[in-house]
């Protein structure tokens, strides 16, 4: 029976996507540096990529271990090695990855029999259905998580569970959401999230799943801290009728040299490399422009993106994640004209480290959440240059409610996952307006920056021994010590 937290096992089950993976990784280190044993896991290509902070978790004695299990890849027709959808070549095939998490079922539940000490709760991204059925016939609870905060999930249950969308004709008129304490405008576009994905065939079926596996859930659990959004916290409770433990930003878990710069991937820069470039700047002068994981920019829109931070006089590092031979050409003349105040990082950034640096006065962001509770947690404003799926409700809590973010001006979200359609141009004219703004130390500038600063010292302080996410923590391991006293059926019982 367990009592105390060193009697918990929890088993997470992290969605093969960088936005998904890196928190739950996180989330694994601060329930095993809180004395539980923690068991992950996912497939061999995403272990790979978090083998270095696993490590570094185990060498410092926590109690974490990573079981890797294949994707039946060659049986739902995706290329060998495809084990995460930034590798899904085409939208098309994203329905085949869901079916091939669909099978890891089984082997799931083969894994999690064997395990000692014996599983006592499961943590699993929402997009992992099957995981409330295992939890059960295990007697153990399952906690989803979800991926974005408090205010955003509020909308999507608005959104996804009333006829609100139905009544509005156009896509592109705005329209205030509905059950919500702020007045947000958004547009259907915006507010739809998923785009074609949803339409898929047999995707209907998954989000049905995924709902009714949230339902049967016994509570949430988000990378968020209280104090910044304190009236969605309660409602998205109340919403979905269950508890929700805030126990973030989780990517202030550990501010040590390594947990920063080798975050997700190995960084296109070395770490120390970009630290010493920031030490030349002045504290505050630098905007750091990144946009996550998955979003992809025409070649035309790399230009105008470079043209606009060239306009602006302000210095900065700019990471760009995938390029053309004509970007590359292009590059080579730009990086020579913006020597003096610009750094190019190709492909992969470390990002928290470099917001870590008091150099960072803004960052340029596609809004995913990571990077928005990141960019908060680093106590900078922000320049929102959202893409699709949530980002544009994550930039309505930006700009709206915390009022610490300056719009880039993308109104028409760009279809996820096809490369092809990248959507209006951002003109150079407004970027560099949007990123002067956001800079500027004056006026309304002024004031959205002391918001940030305060947000990002509110973050600090829910993080440490006795902050709201650290109780929430405790509150969270304690609740599922009560639920595993409930279930007095001993698991060999259940099968
Ligand atoms: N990230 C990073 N370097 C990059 C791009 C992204 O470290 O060059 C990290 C970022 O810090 C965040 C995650 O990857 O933790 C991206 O998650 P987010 O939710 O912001 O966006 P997504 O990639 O899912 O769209």
């Amino acid at each position: 029976m367990a009592s105390s937290p060193k009697d918990l096992h929890f088993v997470l089950f992290p969605l093969m996507q960088q936005g998904h993976m890196i928190p739950m990784i996180d989330i694994a280190r601060i329930l095993a540096h809180r004395n539980a044993t923690v068991t992950i896991i996912t497939t061999p290509v995403n272990a790979t990529r978090f083998k270095p902070a696993i490590d570094r978790a185990i060498q410092a004695k926590l109690k974490i271990q990573v079981i890797e299990l294949q994707l039946a890849l060659a049986e739902v027709g995706l290329p060998e090695g495809c084990e995460n959808f930034d590798m899904i070549p085409s939208v098309d095939l994203f329905v085949n990855m869901y079916a091939a998490m669909d099978k890891l079922e089984k082997p799931s539940e083969e894994v999690l029999r064997q395990l000692t000490p014996a599983p006592s709760c499961i943590i699993s991204d929402n997009q992992f259905p099957w995981t409330t059925d295992l939890a059960h016939r295990f007697g153990i609870p399952r906690l989803v998580f979800h991926g974005p905060g408090c205010f955003t999930y509020l909308c999507l249950h608005i959104v996804v569970n009333t006829n609100v969308l139905s009544e509005i004709r156009s896509d592109l008129d705005y329209f205030v959401l509905p059950g919500i304490p702020d007045r947000i405008e958004l547009t259907k576009a915006q507010a739809g999230g998923w785009g074609k994905i949803r339409e898929m065939e047999g995707m209907e079926d998954f989000f049905e799943r995924m709902s009714m596996a949230e339902e049967g859930a016994d509570g949430v659990v988000v990378n968020s801290f209280e104090e910044l959004e304190p009236n969605y916290v309660k409602r998205l409770a109340e919403a979905k009728g269950k508890k929700v433990w805030c126990i973030g930003p989780v990517s202030l878990h550990s501010r040590s040299f390594l947990d920063m710069a080798e975050r997700g991937k190995k960084a296109g820069i070395d770490g120390h490399d970009c630290l010493k470039w920031l030490d030349t700047k002045d504290p505050r002068s630098v905007i750091f422009v990144c946009l996550g994981s998955m979003s992809s920019l025409s070649n035309e829109q790399v230009l105008e993106l470079g043209l606009g931070l060239e306009l602006s006089s302000i210095p900065f590092i700019w990471c760009i994640r995938s390029t053309t031979d004509e970007t590359d050409i292009w590059l080579s003349g730009y990086e020579e004209r913006v020597k003096d105040r610009g750094l190019i990082v190709r492909g992969w950034a470390p990002q928290v480290l470099i917001l870590s640096h008091e150099a960072v006065g803004g960052f340029v962001s596609h809004c995913g959440w990571n990077s928005t509770l990141e960019g908060v947690a680093a106590g900078v404003p922000m320049v929102t240059y959202p893409q699709f799926a949530d980002q544009f409700l994550n930039e309505r809590l930006v700009v709206d409610v915390l009022k610490t973010g300056v719009s880039i001006g993308m109104e028409v979200p760009v279809a996820i996952g096809e490369k092809d359609k990248f959507g209006a141009l951002v003109k150079k004219e407004n970027i560099k307006t949007a990123v002067e703004s956001v800079m500027n130390d004056g006026g309304e500038g002024k004031a959205r920056r002391e918001r940030a600063r305060e947000f990002g010292e509110m973050a600090t302080k829910a993080m440490a021994e006795g902050g709201s996410s650290y109780v929430n923590t405790t509150l969270m391991m304690q609740d599922v010590i009560e639920e595993l006293a409930k279930n007095t059926k001993p698991i060999q019982d259940v099968f």
